[in-house]
């Protein structure tokens, strides 16, 4: 039986149960946990389904967490979903033949639970938040430092999942688990996409059938400036790509399109190893976001 768990307390009983079971067998015990914020699809479930492979206990939080989103933003009406989410949880259990007893919901039916009365603390991770989304959604990535951090702290994972879909947070997670030595590896998992190339997202519900095509534009766009460099050396390759870059950014609803080394987030440099090339765009009533690493070769 997959177990539930809304409430915070029953959860840390739960926690504290795990930890004692695993001290009396004495052998060794992992836990892997993939943090979402629900209305799950094939992607989410990539994740949990990696987790149930390579861990003894999963644990999938459900939350959609009100400090990342800024005022202007889709708060409100991020889809909720919590029966059908467990639905589809345990039918990929099923599925997979992974043993129900080994995975653990946690969905806070309340903000209390993650941020009691008088939580004054951000966790705020500077150098690779600045620019892409972190320009464009000021704020949002501490929100998601800070959620993130206080849900490791409650499941007290060993290591924990993230989607390359949102390269700049797995790569700030990294970043804070590796500044707080939190011990807990993190994994990336590829972006799993539609049969258009468009990345799946609980966003996509939002897609105009107008804008289909201009929301394909942008894997589109990031897979011929990923050629650019498949074709030819970095020397040659970069500035081909930026100029293309200008001439998409004409078009305002790209609200970013940028080649950055895949590691600092900055300008590539000529030791640059792997570049990611990253996109977000504008739609009406949504905005998407997507990256394609891409190896770089050298002339010199
Ligand atoms: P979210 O519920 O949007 O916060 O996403 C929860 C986790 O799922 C994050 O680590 C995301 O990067 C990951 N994720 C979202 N979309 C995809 C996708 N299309 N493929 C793989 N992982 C994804």
């Amino acid at each position: 039986m997959v177990k539930i768990f809304k409430d915070l307390d029953q959860f840390e009983i739960y926690r504290r149960n795990l930890d004692l079971e695993i001290k009396l067998l004495g052998t060794p015990h992992s836990i892997g946990v993939v943090p979402t914020m629900g209305n799950l699809h094939i992607g989410h479930l990539s994740l949990i389904h990696k987790s149930l492979k390579d861990n003894d206990t999963t644990m999938v939080t459900i939350y959609v967490n009100p400090k990342q989103f800024g005022p202007k933003e889709d708060f409100a009406k991020y889809p909720r979903t919590l029966k059908d989410d467990i639905l589809k949880i345990k039918k990929l259990v099923k599925k997979q033949k992974h043993d129900s007893k080994n995975l653990i919901i946690y969905a806070p039916s309340t903000d209390q639970d993650i941020y009691p009365s008088r939580f004054s603390s951000v966790i705020s991770v500077k150098g690779l938040t600045e620019n892409l989304c972190g320009k464009v959604r000021p704020g949002h990535f501490d929100g998601v430092a800070t959620v993130v951090y206080r849900l490791f702290a409650i499941t007290k994972p060993d290591c924990a999942y993230f989607g390359q879909k949102d390269y700049q947070q797995y790569l700030m997670i990294k970043k804070m688990v590796h500044d707080l030595d939190l011990k807990i590896n993190i994994y990336p998992m590829p972006t799993k996409r539609d049969e258009n190339g468009l990345a799946l997202s609980s966003r996509n519900q939002f897609i105009k059938k107008d804008e289909r095509a201009k929301a394909l534009s942008l894997p589109k766009t990031l897979t011929a400036i990923k050629k650019i460099f498949k074709k030819q050396s970095f020397e040659k390759a970069y500035p081909k790509a930026i100029k293309e870059i200008q001439k998409k950014m004409k078009d305002k609803s790209w609200e970013y399109l940028e080649v950055l080394d895949s590691v600092t987030l900055k300008e590539p440099t000529q030791k640059t190893p792997i570049l990611v090339i990253a996109g977000a765009l504008k739609l009406s009533n949504t905005r998407l976001i997507d990256n394609k690493l891409v190896e770089v070769k050298y002339v010199h």
